[in-house]
């Protein structure tokens, strides 16, 4: 649903996200296309048009979220809330793989938000290989986890 969002509401969204989607951490600045606006209770489910309601999200995060509020843990197949920029902290559910090129859910949540919202496809996957050549990913305060012991 197409919601108009007044400027003033989306650019303290933006300012708040720090220019990163709220789920994948792509940043938004190297993207051919500006990221959404989600709401992440959506507003068919009850959610409204306040900022504790909305997030920064890519195109893809958004679409593939639709509305989704929760979704399976693939590792223990139980049905989870999906992560929430409002209340969850992003670095107690994702890291990036060893070599920066997978999103790696490290909760319940994570796996979930990972999963549902398809954050290591293939095109991404790419991206970020581009990327990480130029120093442009991961954000920079972002955790990765350590190289596995020899
Ligand atoms: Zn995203």
């Amino acid at each position: 649903m197409v919601r108009n969002l007044s400027e003033i509401i989306k650019s303290q969204v933006r300012e708040r996200a720090n220019g990163l989607c709220e789920y994948c951490h792509a940043i938004e600045k190297w993207q051919f296309v500006q990221f959404t606006i989600d709401h992440i209770l959506p507003i068919s489910q009850g959610g409204t048009d306040e900022l504790d309601n909305l997030a920064l999200a890519c195109f893809h995060c958004n679409r593939q979220k639709y509305t989704k509020t929760s979704a399976f843990d693939p590792e223990t197949g139980i049905e989870t809330a999906l992560f929430n920029p409002r209340c969850d902290r992003w670095q107690d559910h994702f890291v990036w793989s060893n070599d920066k090129l997978q999103l790696v859910g490290i909760s319940s949540i994570g796996r979930a938000t990972v999963n549902a919202l398809g954050c290591n496809r293939d095109r991404l996957i790419s991206i970020r290989s581009a990327d990480i050549a130029i120093d442009r990913h991961p954000p920079i305060s972002d955790p990765v986890q350590p190289n596995p012991p020899t």
